[in-house]
């Protein structure tokens, strides 16, 4: 084999308190098909993924039950193990951060950092709850914003405002785990002195190892300047307690990275591999990590530096993903589309997921729809209509008509070199990470190889037994061009491809396996490789997905705690008059313009238009609507609302939404007839 390279690949979960849903499956797919690609070209591609167990929501999930994390930990991490390998993810090594591998490189990296004086000390003042008798992150403090009065928000951001501050900034703060208000207590945590190496990261960062659209963020991360980290957390914490700092634990940040290291120590003592070969700063080995965008931060700055600090190689690239949003809006509980990856599985195979975020999936990290109709109709026109067709029109003529056994020859060759010619550009498709172009060309060809049966017909030269050779080889020539196709398709669709070898009755092991056509062998009777999409087992999936979602009781999570008591039918607030009402003056507004507000990660910048007038309006809806979606929309606006400066612009008006906040927002909109600048009373 030219050129066999050694590779490593790593995904991770991001938390352990939760079997993964079709959302985390876009970056295990992606990986695995990224995987299943190079090995097929010969390299020597070993894929692990770790597992992130540790931090305050697994201790508390815990305790909420009354189990031990390590007990929490084992049974979410064998429902993930099941999960992956029912869609087909081939990991090497799967492993938990929580693993003997994990303390030990985790006290070893950060020895070094303290060893070469990258960690420093310093005091920190922190929300602390002294009935729960610990120290509270910003997530679990919540009180009335103290910008725009807003009640019951985070403690890091209002939103309703988008406002940001620390927890000691909120108004009549709680803390969500007993409602008692914390007081502010100082402690000393640990920094790694991440500012150091700025001149490292810009070098690292600029060699063609981010997608343009990370490197551009990192450009204003390195503006805004690099802060050291605070790697420590106090206890009761859920993780490894820091070597000769009694009371204080690694940050699970510090140790979540480090899991890759670990899982993979962990694969070469099962299997005799050497580690530092893989990790040593000269390395030739190549190492890359796929991520979601929200963890780029962590995954481009602080990642490469600790490496680096440590005597580790830095990796040769990361590549992130967007998200999924399921029919244009994100998953939401309330909508049913937060699906579990056992619930899709459940009622639809796992591989046709992978086909449709395949032929969704490019090298940059815009998010990713799935659209339940436009899913049914791909897999029904591409897998089964398509694809499987052309089998399944040729195998009668081999299996009854010629004994089970292929022709000599095929009829078309010079089709059939083309088929296999294709297998460059495909080939760089998948290694470039653009699987959607892959798709389409391998899409192409399918409906050139259904073409050439349509154009031969063996059904009608069948009529005739003096003709019984022509229909032998034209059905050659369609199964030999099925065959390639299912090469193409190997790392996308690992089962189906393997029905389609056993029906073909050749196995193949590498990309150019399929090259050379089959001639004279004998093909299996046909079984069907892949049925059509049950539009009643997809609804039977949505309904699903909301029943697993009822409410579950766990108040002591942040987000959980989040949803207020809404008041079911009475106010808790007091009566006001007619008058006062009509001092609303409330407007029907057209959304001419929705964008994403750099810096806020709540907020919309919503240019409204009420009539003839436009405004410029903020709204804390980011995480329940994409921008794309709501231009064009009717809402209703309180349109003589008190201007407010905010940190990036004036807002001239409140768009009006209902539910208690986060991804479970939703617009009131008039009815069909209403035109902008209508008074709503
Ligand atoms: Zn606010």
């Amino acid at each position: 084999m030219p050129n066999r390279r050694t590779i490593l690949v790593t995904s991770a979960l991001p938390y352990a308190n939760g079997a993964p849903h079709i959302g985390h499956m876009v970056e295990y797919v992606q990986t695995d098909i990224w995987v299943r690609f190079q090995k097929l070209m010969g390299h020597d591609c070993l894929y692990v993924c770790a597992s992130d167990t540790h931090g305050t929501p697994t201790m508390l999930k815990a305790r909420q039950e009354g189990i031990t994390p390590e007990e929490l930990i084992a049974r979410v991490g064998a429902e993930q193990a099941r999960d992956f390998a029912d869609f087909g993810v081939g990991f090497d090594n799967f492993h938990t951060t929580h693993s003997p591998e994990s303390r030990e490189l985790t006290e070893a990296v950060y020895l070094r950092l303290r060893e070469r004086g990258y960690i420093r000390r310093e005091s920190i003042r922190q929300a602390y709850d002294a009935e729960a008798q610990m120290f509270l992150p910003d997530r679990y403090v919540r009180g009335t914003c103290p910008r725009c009065g807003a009640k019951d928000q985070y403690g890091d951001a209002c939103e309703v405002c988008g406002h940001t501050y620390t927890p000691a900034e909120l108004i009549d703060p709680v803390s969500v785990l007993t409602g008692s208000a914390p007081v502010q207590r100082e402690s000393e945590h640990l920094f790694f002195r991440l500012g150091a190496f700025e001149e490292m990261l810009r070098e690292w960062t600029g060699s063609g190892r981010l997608q343009p659209a990370v490197s551009a963020k990192l450009a204003e991360w390195f503006n805004a300047g690099l802060k050291d980290w605070d790697i420590s957390r106090d206890a009761p914490y859920f993780g490894f307690e820091i070597p000769g700092e009694p009371g204080k634990y690694f940050y699970v940040w510090l140790d979540a990275p480090i899991g890759y290291l670990a899982s993979f120590l962990h694969l070469c003592r099962r299997r005799g591999l050497d580690f530092d070969r893989y990790w040593k700063p000269d390395s030739d080995a190549e190492v890359y990590h796929f991520i979601g965008k929200d963890i780029v931060y962590f995954h481009t700055l602080f990642w490469p530096a600790v490496l680096h600090a440590a005597g580790h190689r830095t990796p040769t690239a990361v590549y992130a993903h967007g998200f999924l949003t399921v029919n244009g809006q994100k998953m939401s509980k309330s909508r049913g589309t937060f699906i579990a990856a056992r619930v899709w599985l459940d009622h639809l195979p796992a591989e046709f997921l992978r086909y449709y975020f395949a032929s969704r999936l490019t090298p940059g990290i815009d998010d990713l729809d799935l659209n339940l109709d436009e899913f049914s109709a791909k897999i029904n026109a591409d897998i089964v209509g398509k694809l499987v067709n052309i089998a399944s029109r040729c195998a009668g003529f081999i299996t009854r008509g010629a004994d089970g056994r292929l022709a000599e020859r095929l009829p078309d060759p010079a089709l059939f070199d083309e088929f296999v010619a294709a297998g460059a550009r495909i080939g760089a498709a998948y290694d470039g990470r653009d699987y959607a172009a892959a798709i389409r060309e391998i899409m192409l060809l399918t409906d050139r190889a259904n073409l050439y049966i349509d154009r031969h017909k063996p059904w009608l030269i069948a009529r005739d037994p003096a003709r019984a050779r022509e229909v032998q080889e034209v059905c050659t020539q369609g199964l030999n061009l099925f065959r390639v196709l299912v090469q193409y398709l190997k790392p996308v669709l690992p089962r189906l491809t393997a029905g389609a070898e056993r029906f073909l009755g050749a196995t193949a092991t590498l990309w150019d396996d399929a090259a050379s056509p089959l001639l004279g062998t004998r093909i299996e009777a046909y079984e069907p490789l892949a049925t059509r999409v049950d539009p009643a087992a997809v609804l039977r999936l949505l309904a699903a997905s909301s029943e697993s979602l009822k409410p579950a009781g766990n108040g002591i999570l942040p987000g959980a705690a989040a949803a207020p008591a809404t008041p079911a039918g009475a106010s808790a607030l007091p009566r006001i008059s007619i008058d006062e009402f009509g001092r609303l003056d409330l407007r029907v507004a057209r959304i001419e313009a929705a964008e994403r507000v750099e810096g806020a990660d709540k907020l919309l910048r919503l240019t409204v238009d009420l009539g003839g007038e436009r405004r410029n309006v903020f709204a804390g809806i980011r995480a329940a609507y994409d921008p794309e979606q709501l231009v064009g929309r009717l809402a209703v606006v309180v349109a003589n609302l008190e201007p407010r400066k905010m940190r990036f612009g004036t807002s001239e008006g409140m768009v009006l939404a209902a539910g208690p906040g986060g991804e479970d927002v939703f617009l009131i909109a008039p009815d069909q007839g209403a035109a902008p600048g209508m008074q709503v009373k």
